[in-house]
């Protein structure tokens, strides 16, 4: 198999939450690859802040203030992108995010956020991008950022509904799979799992939660998980990489 990059290059590539972590990484390795990527967050200064940063490289990064959990918002971002930049070609759902709660005497606004970024946003950011790249007839590429907590649930407490949040994940990027293939498209769709990661994630578990302690101590790199993307973008056009999961060496689940 030949992997190779360069039919992406020039072409427009969206990553949800690309104010830190996962998201900037990928942003950068992107930009590194030639593409038009267009950063969504709320923190629009940092993308903006890390696009100073690529000046020079082959590709651009643009920042866009969107907030995930905001329908419209989310639609005029993808309107903005097709009206000035093109075509979709890549989107990734990398929007995410736990909060330090817990399920027996929980918060539910917090289990709605988790849930409003972690599943409906990405299901919306998904739907306007499929339809871009149907419209213009684009074999383009979805990557949801899913987790290992989205295929077996890790015995961390205080993680709340966010393993199923992203149970949810691992079973839209299979009902959008075979969506697709209902209606004939060459657009890919890959889940990406990877276990715990060096990001800003943990400011938003709980502390005093003894099993995430331990869960952090082995870790991954954002830029591991953002290899790991390119890869999977990288594939020939027949080729679907499904499923790709990634653990720190000796992850304690
Ligand atoms: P970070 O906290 O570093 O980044 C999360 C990103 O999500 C930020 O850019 C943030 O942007 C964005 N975000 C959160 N809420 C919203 C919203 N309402 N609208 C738009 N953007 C939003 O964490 P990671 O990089 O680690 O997380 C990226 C993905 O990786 C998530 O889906 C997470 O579940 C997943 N993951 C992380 C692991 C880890 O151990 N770190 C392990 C497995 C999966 P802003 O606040 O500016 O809006």
């Amino acid at each position: 198999m030949v992997l190779s990059m360069n039919r992406w290059e020039g072409k427009v590539a969206v990553v949800t939450g690309a104010s830190s972590g996962i998201g900037a990484a990928v942003c950068r390795q992107l930009v590194e690859h030639g593409l038009k990527v267009v950063g969504l967050a709320r923190r629009k200064d940092r993308i903006e802040e890390l696009s100073e940063k690529l000046i020079g490289k082959k590709g651009k990064l643009h920042a866009l203030k969107a907030d995930v959990t905001n329908e419209q918002e989310l639609i005029e971002a993808f309107r903005w992108i097709t009206q000035n930049l093109g075509p979709i070609h890549i989107l990734i759902n990398n929007a995410g995010l736990t909060q330090p709660t817990n399920l027996t005497d929980g918060d539910a606004e917090m289990w709605k956020r988790i849930f409003d970024v972690n599943v409906i946003g990405l299901c919306v950011a998904t739907r306007e991008a499929v339809k871009d790249m149907r419209k213009n007839k684009v074999d383009g590429h979805i990557v949801h950022i899913n987790s290992i907590a989205g295929h077996k649930v890790p015995d961390i407490p205080s993680f709340n509904v966010y393993p199923a949040s992203k149970f949810a994940v691992t079973a839209l990027a299979e009902t959008l799979r075979l969506e697709l293939n209902n209606i004939k498209s060459r657009i890919k769709i890959t889940s990406v799992s990877p276990g715990a990661t060096e990001t800003e994630f943990v400011n938003n578990v709980n502390p005093s939660d003894d099993q995430i302690v331990k869960a952090f101590e082995s870790i991954l790199k954002a830029e591991d998980v953002a290899d790991a993307i390119v890869y999977a973008l990288s594939t020939p056009p027949h080729v679907q990489v499904q499923e790709l999961t990634l653990k720190p060496i000796n992850e304690p689940f």
